[in-house]
């Protein structure tokens, strides 16, 4: 038997399960988001995020392998986690957005179906959902709105979407100013 210490040096292991928007910040981003109730205790739920399974309830924090999810729940047909590659993700982020192409951000959703046609749908929510997880971060989190707002900006964005490359975390960076009311209610 592995102990723990051996799993975190050894590189054939598998990534930890789970990201920050699942593990830490599950208030604020509503993940893992529920899928399915089989029995009062057999929940299962998906992060958005970084696609992890999570069985029973997410307030236990039960990440889980794809061997167990399936297990667990073989009618829901679950065949991988990650579904999304995280290189594809950061790139239909940076099309979407426009960020490097457009003027202004331009939100335009058929160009990662034209560059990505046959990932399109299981790409898409994801996509969705980093999108919507950049707007989550509000302007009092990161004010004064002085010269290094952008920078306290991206720097949240990394914290919560470790796995976007740095053109991703460029354009969601770009996109946030336009996006979010620059006002404090304080
Ligand atoms: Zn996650």
């Amino acid at each position: 038997m592995r102990s723990f210490s051996a799993r975190i040096h050894d590189p054939e292991q598998p990534k930890p399960l789970g990201c920050p928007a699942c593990l830490d910040l599950a208030m604020r981003e509503g993940q893992p988001a529920f899928i399915v109730a089989t029995s009062p205790d057999d929940l299962l739920y998906r992060c958005d995020y970084c696609q992890t399974w999570w069985t029973a309830n997410s307030r236990f924090r039960n990440p889980a392998t794809v061997a167990d999810a399936q297990a667990r729940f073989p009618e829901q047909r679950i065949a991988s986690s990650p579904a999304v590659d995280d290189a594809q993700l950061s790139e239909a982020i940076v099309l979407f957005t426009g960020w490097g192409a457009t003027p202004e951000p331009i939100d335009d959703v058929a160009r990662v179906a034209a560059r990505f046609p046959k990932e399109f749908p299981a790409l898409e929510p994801v996509l969705a959902a980093f999108v919507r997880g950049s707007t989550s971060i509000v302007f009092h989190e990161v004010a004064p709105s002085d010269d290094g707002l952008l920078g306290r900006v991206r720097a949240r964005l990394r914290l919560i979407m470790p796995r976007l490359c740095d053109d991703a975390l460029d354009a969601l960076t770009w996109r946030w100013p336009f996006v979010v009311p620059q006002t404090s209610s304080f």
